[in-house]
């Protein structure tokens, strides 16, 4: 891929993701578990529902005014951030009277009723997303779903605020994974052997246990 002029690399949202759980996984190839197949066919299903709902496509001019209500469904955002390129595909994000609501569904099937942190930071790297490329004074919320892989059912949700807080949090990752990618840090491991059994990279020289 050439990136445009003034960019070093480029950093998708499931990168923030991956990397929260392993910073080995940066830039590694992962073999597809049953588990991922049945999160994108559900993902497609989400897809789906969000397209027959999105509206006409949305340009900075028209985000200006807050007045206009909005919606992103499934469509790549870019935006730079400094000389990073980030990409993603919010899966549905609604800006109402002013207010975002950036959401994310997140499909399991060990039912646990708590929403990880690489799947927030990931909501977050989604509104950061939206906020540059739009560029609009709205104020900014998180939303992840958590869905039943087998039934279907959303059985846990938890969001919040995209503020200075979550923000200082996401740009701090982001230019720790943009050291990485560029050679100027180094990967740190987890140490944690259950966290590599349960692993999907094909091959790792890290690997424990
Ligand atoms: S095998 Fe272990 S060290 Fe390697 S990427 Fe996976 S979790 Fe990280």
């Amino acid at each position: 891929m050439k990136l445009p002029d003034g960019i070093k690399c480029v950093i998708r949202a499931s990168d923030v993701s991956s990397f929260l759980f392993c910073e080995h996984q940066l830039g590694k190839e992962r073999i597809r578990t049953a588990e991922m197949n049945k999160g994108s066919e559900l993902h497609q299903e989400y897809e789906e529902e969000s397209d027959s709902m999105a509206g006409e496509a949305i340009s900075p001019e028209k985000a200006k005014d807050l007045k206009n209500n909005i919606m992103i469904a499934e469509e790549l955002v870019t935006s730079i951030y400094g000389d990073i390129l980030l990409i993603g595909k919010p899966d549905r994000a609604v800006r109402e009277n002013g207010v975002w609501t950036v959401e994310d569904k997140k499909s399991t099937n060990s039912r646990k009723e708590k929403v990880f942190e690489n799947q927030k930071m990931q909501t977050y790297f989604y509104c950061e997303l939206i906020k540059r490329w739009l560029n609009d004074r709205a104020k900014y919320n998180w939303r992840v779903h958590l869905q039943d892989q087998k039934t279907k059912e959303v059985y846990h949700s938890e969001g919040g605020e995209y503020g200075e807080n979550e923000r200082q949090r996401l740009l701090w990752l982001l230019e720790r994974i943009r050291n990485i990618m560029l050679g100027e840090d180094r990967a740190l491991h987890h140490g944690n052997p259950k966290k590599c059994e349960f692993c999907s990279v094909k091959d790792c020289g890290q690997k424990l246990g």
